[in-house]
């Protein structure tokens, strides 16, 4: 059997080159579809990676997962090994480094590594919310030496938007800049930074106009910060309700001095940044909410198989069944959600309707599922020995982070209102 040490010189040559292939044959087939009609085929080379990233998610993933739950450690081998494969960092553009590789293509992965953990792949996988905004907003040089550095290295980028005061409501934010001659000198606190402990650098958004009445459009900045700056100190690891191998923390800036360079977009550009990058991330955010439905139905079923209640399988007790057909029914309209979504973007198209629409409903599948196999489970379902009160404290979080269900709601309720307000 191959092992992943010899895979990863097998992917050197071979999955690189398929992601690669596959962001063409992306390009292609859109131009295709777009001539055609429907199509729910995967090609040739996302089959191909597919079958390298279930090997990993099956190799590498599940025997850990429960250690890193337990532990809370972040999971730097199984990152370090990703990132060799070419699974993390895929998504920054060819000139840069990276492979170029689709939202949708991303998502096949995401889908995958949150089928095997969704901790872990949150730990795996942030460090693109943190890239996001170099990539939407960054000119060539930071781009060249922010998103070059992480494809030369395996390190992660932070993105540090909510404070204690201010999560859904973003215009909230206290954190300050201030400019002085060629720098910018930062001060305030940021909470809930997934992946602020071990990040090489950080996206910061600070208020920069003093004036309570500027409108949140101009209020705001966003920056490239180093992690090492003087001035930084980062909080310990937050013990949250789940996906605990992901790194959770607070930040507080105190005269962290920033130069001018490292200013995106311009003054006054951060909270379109801040929130423009979401199109893009809520997709994955919605795969990896699908993983975890998956694996919900594949272990409710088999344990529904094999439990026995009054003489017979409880698989056969339809009010089981019947738990099980609609967990189904969750994963395969999920998966169609998030594909929908991150096909659009892929298109060029403006998603932001699809992917609200996507990450709320595959959060609220992927807890209606996790409910359910902790119900199929009985007491088993309970207990810490059996894998499903893990995916159930797993699942809360898609419901809160990148924008909380009730915010997408927001969204695409809005999006309704002004669509039928301009038909009249
Ligand atoms: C594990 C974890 C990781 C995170 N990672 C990051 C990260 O990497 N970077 C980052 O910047 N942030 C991160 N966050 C923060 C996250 O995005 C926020 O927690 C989230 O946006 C909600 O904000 P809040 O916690 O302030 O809740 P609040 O905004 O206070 O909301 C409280 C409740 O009120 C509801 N609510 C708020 N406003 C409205 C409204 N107008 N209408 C109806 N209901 C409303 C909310 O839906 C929620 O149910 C993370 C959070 C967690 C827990």
């Amino acid at each position: 059997m191959q092992t992943i040490s010899n895979v990863q010189h097998v992917v050197r040559r071979i999955v690189r080159p398929l992601v690669r292939a596959s962001s063409r044959n992306a390009q292609t087939d859109a131009k295709v579809e777009s001539s055609g009609g429907y199509s729910f085929a995967l090609n040739e080379t996302q089959i191909e990676v597919l079958d390298v990233v279930k090997k990993f998610t099956r190799e590498e993933i599940i025997p850990v997962a429960s250690h890193y739950d337990k532990t809370g450690e972040f999971p730097w081998p199984l990152f370090k090994k990703a990132w060799e494969l070419g699974l993390v960092n895929a998504h920054i553009p060819v000139e840069f480094g990276g492979l170029g590789q689709s939202v949708f293509d991303r998502c096949l992965i995401v889908e995958e590594f949150s089928y095997g953990c969704s901790g872990i792949q949150v730990a795996l996988e942030a460090t693109n919310l943190g890239q996001s905004p170099v990539l939407l907003a960054g000119n060539v040089e930071q781009k060249k030496k922010y998103l070059g550095r992480l494809v030369e290295e395996p390190l992660i980028a932070s993105y540090c938007v909510s404070e204690s005061g201010a999560g859904s409501d973003v215009n909230g934010v206290k954190t300050k800049a201030v400019k002085k001659g060629d720098e910018w000198i930062i001060n305030g606190s940021k909470m809930w930074i997934t992946g602020a402990g071990v990040a090489n650098w950080y996206f910061v958004l600070a208020r920069t106009s003093p004036d309570p009445k500027t409108p949140a459009g101009k209020a705001f900045t966003g920056f490239i910060v180093e992690r090492d700056s003087p001035g930084i100190t980062v909080g310990r690891k937050e013990i949250n309700m789940g996906q605990r191998a992901s790194d959770t923390r607070g930040i507080t800036f105190e005269d962290v001095r920033v130069p001018k360079e490292n200013v995106l977009l311009g003054e006054g550009g951060g909270f379109k940044i801040a929130m423009g990058v979401f199109d893009k991330t809520r997709p994955p955010v919605a795969a990896g909410a699908t993983g975890i439905s998956r694996r919900c139905l594949d272990e409710a079923t088999k344990y529904a198989n094999e439990r026995k209640t009054f003489g017979v399988p409880i698989s056969q007790h339809q009010a089981i069944a019947f738990m099980l057909a609609d967990m189904a029914i969750g994963v395969e309209t999920s998966r169609l959600a998030w594909m929908k979504s991150a096909w659009v973007v892929d298109q060029g198209k403006r998603n932001t309707y699809e992917s609200s629409i996507a990450k709320c409903y595959c959060a609220d599948v992927a807890n209606k599922c996790a409910t359910d196999a902790v119900q199929i489970f009985g007491g088993a379902g309970y207990n810490t020995e059996y894998p499903v009160e893990k995916l159930m404290r797993d699942a809360k979080i898609f419901q809160i982070y990148e924008g909380t269900s009730q915010i997408q709601r927001m969204i695409i309720s809005r999006h309704l209102i002004e669509a039928a307000k301009s038909q009249n």
